[in-house]
């Protein structure tokens, strides 16, 4: 579907269409419908398409900058769960750790040190992958992701649940379930350290172009933008 079909249609039409691909892929992968969380990413809408997202059944939003985050969380009376899926500066860290439900791109020492002097209460963080090695991508590398993992013991307010990627814009589906299913084998390797601070059930990864492929490989929490609400360029005067 191309980014001009789903502009025109209202949030609740596209979920709907995105919740029968979820069903379908469930069923292809073997997985439980319930175990998959949609993050509406809203990142490009304004604050009224994202409570058209909220009021269509939309549970869970997230943002990638605090300024996006900020906006919406003080307009937004609904009940939501934040999610931070965005580069967060260290800076920038204490205006984030009290609005969100989770943060997904953990991906520095200097970050978990910034977040749990911030925090009163233990913050839910997913470790950033890069599985692909683009130079683009935020994240640690697969080899080094337990070692760090291990060393988050120390900050006290720091709770793994899992572990996040993002993978390239391609299409080969081959080369994305490679990707996926790297992510997916490094969560059962830490999960199976059992470390008090990292639990590291969850698998965040699949975003509008490759969500059903993430599932099929074991997705617990997918992240939907451009899907959902609209692309870019035609959010921008919204
Ligand atoms: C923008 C974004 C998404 C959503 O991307 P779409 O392709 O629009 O679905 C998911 N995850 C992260 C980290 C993002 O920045």
């Amino acid at each position: 579907m191309t980014g001009e079909d789903v502009d025109l249609l209202s949030v609740a039409h596209n979920l709907n269409n995105i919740q029968q691909k979820i069903s379908q892929a469930c069923q292809t992968g073997g997985r439980d419908p319930e175990d998959v969380t949609v993050i509406g990413v809203t990142k490009y809408a304004s604050t009224e398409r994202t409570i058209e997202a909220v009021e269509a059944g939309i549970t869970n939003i997230g943002e990638n900058r605090l300024e996006g985050l900020t906006e919406k969380y003080n307009a937004i009376e609904h009940e939501v769960n934040w999610h931070f899926i965005g580069n967060l500066q260290s800076r920038k860290a204490r205006d984030v750790v009290g609005k969100v439900a989770a943060i997904h791109s953990l991906d520095r020492r200097s970050l978990a040190k910034e977040i749990n002097k911030r925090a009163d209460k233990p913050v839910d963080c997913f470790v950033q992958v890069n599985v692909s090695g683009e130079s683009t991508k935020q994240g640690l590398p697969p080899e080094e992701t337990s070692h760090f993992i291990e060393q988050l013991a120390d900050y006290e307010k720091i709770r793994v649940v899992g572990l996040m990627t993002m993978a390239p814009h391609i299409k080969d589906e081959d080369l994305l379930r490679q990707y996926f299913r790297t992510l997916a084998e490094l969560k059962v390797q830490i999960e199976n350290e059992q470390w008090d601070h990292a639990p590291c059930h969850y698998l965040s990864m699949g975003m509008s172009n490759d969500y059903e492929i993430a599932i099929e490989e074991g997705a617990t929490h997918i992240r939907i933008g451009t899907e959902l609400v609209g692309p870019p360029e035609n959010n921008e005067s919204r």
